[in-house]
């Protein structure tokens, strides 16, 4: 395995650091501060502002058993395993994006937003993983019960200052990158790049480390995946220098209300904004259907979704809406032409 880091500075990278940490350098970057947070999380739900949602959804569950997967050494597939965690397999490289197989996304498993689903694939059935791109640190994007399981054996790429959640586990092998730094890893690329979003895991660390979202050159294919994100100037930026992209994987839940989400969430029309902005051939939705974070029901952003397609009249099947535990095989060279694997 050669890994090469190259440390080409983007001229404007500067501007996203502050002296404590880092900060949205984006001129559509609205910041929201904790009294909106306690506007938002305790106010509205005290004054009955917060609309009903169902307390349950008819969600499809492919029965992954992962041995296509663990054999699989050529094609480009995607896999959604549910929320943001995706195995993508490129190049023979098998590789995790804020992979959680946690029931609850936060800091301890008794409380806080449980698994609606449950993974698509059981953590056991997955083929040995490579590589486990970070995007920021929210519970529902690092994991540390998951980050345990995987232990050393992966290399973990993962933005600015999170290397210390990962000594703190005893696991060395990661590499952390600012925005457009990049490691080539099996002749496979992987680019950190930019979001608008922010970080924290408690009340005092508030943008001490960064959030990036990920670009995955492989020698045949390019795959984004967007991490967790506002709607901004950076898709085009990022379309201009890595673009165009085979899959954009773009996230579209957690999205209302949007006085409060709209800086840092991506609403389902905007992220079809993104994807048309990221010049992508297929989008696939991420960040929805598993765990309840915002004021929407779980299944609204695809619906949302179907609504924009229609709307722009887009063509539909550029448009893979992954069920939990699906797995798709990309061919570069006919896009329409897909094959499903739903054992
Ligand atoms: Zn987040
Ligand atoms: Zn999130």
């Amino acid at each position: 395995m050669i890994a090469s880091l190259s440390l080409a500075q983007s001229p404007l990278a500067p501007e996203h650091h502050t002296e404590e940490g880092f900060r949205n350098p984006f001129p559509t970057y609205e910041d929201k501060d904790f009294g909106d947070f306690l506007q938002w999380s305790l106010v509205d739900r005290i004054k009955g502002n917060k609309p009903d949602k169902p307390d349950t959804y008819n969600f499809e569950m492919y029965e992954n058993d992962g041995q296509y997967l663990q054999k699989n050494q050529t094609e480009f597939t995607i896999t959604w395993v549910g929320h943001s965690t995706l195995l993508v397999q490129t190049d023979g490289l098998n590789i995790l994006t804020d992979p959680i197989w946690s029931e609850r996304c936060s800091p301890v498993q008794f409380a806080g937003p449980k698994r609606y689903m449950p993974p698509g694939i059981r953590f056991e059935s997955l083929p040995e993983i490579d590589i486990v791109i970070i995007s920021h640190n929210h519970y529902d994007h690092l994991d540390r019960l998951t980050i345990e399981k995987l232990g050393n054996k992966p290399l973990y790429l993962i933005p600015l200052k999170i290397g210390a959640f990962f000594e703190d586990l005893g696991i060395t092998n990661y590499e952390e990158l600012d925005w457009w730094e990049s490691i080539t890893f099996n002749g496979v690329e992987f680019i950190c790049t930019p979001a608008q979003h922010f970080s924290n895991r408690s009340m005092f660390d508030r943008n001490k480390t960064l959030w990036s979202s990920w670009v995955v050159n492989g020698k045949n294919n390019r795959f984004y995946f967007g991490g967790d994100t506002g709607y901004f100037p950076g898709f085009t930026e990022i379309a201009e220098r890595y673009g165009p992209f085979d899959i954009a994987a773009i996230p579209i839940g957690a999205y209302l209300p949007r006085w409060f989400m709209a800086p840092v969430h991506l609403s389902p029309e905007e992220a079809v904004q993104a994807f048309l902005d990221l010049k992508a051939k297929i989008f696939i939705p991420i960040h929805w259907g598993t765990f309840e974070l915002a004021d929407e029901p779980l299944d609204q952003p695809p619906e949302a979704l179907h609504k924009e397609i229609k709307r722009r009249n887009l063509a539909r099947d550029r448009f893979w809406i992954l069920k939990h535990g699906e797995t798709r095989i990309y061919e570069h060279a006919e896009f329409r032409k897909l094959s499903i694997v739903a054992p």
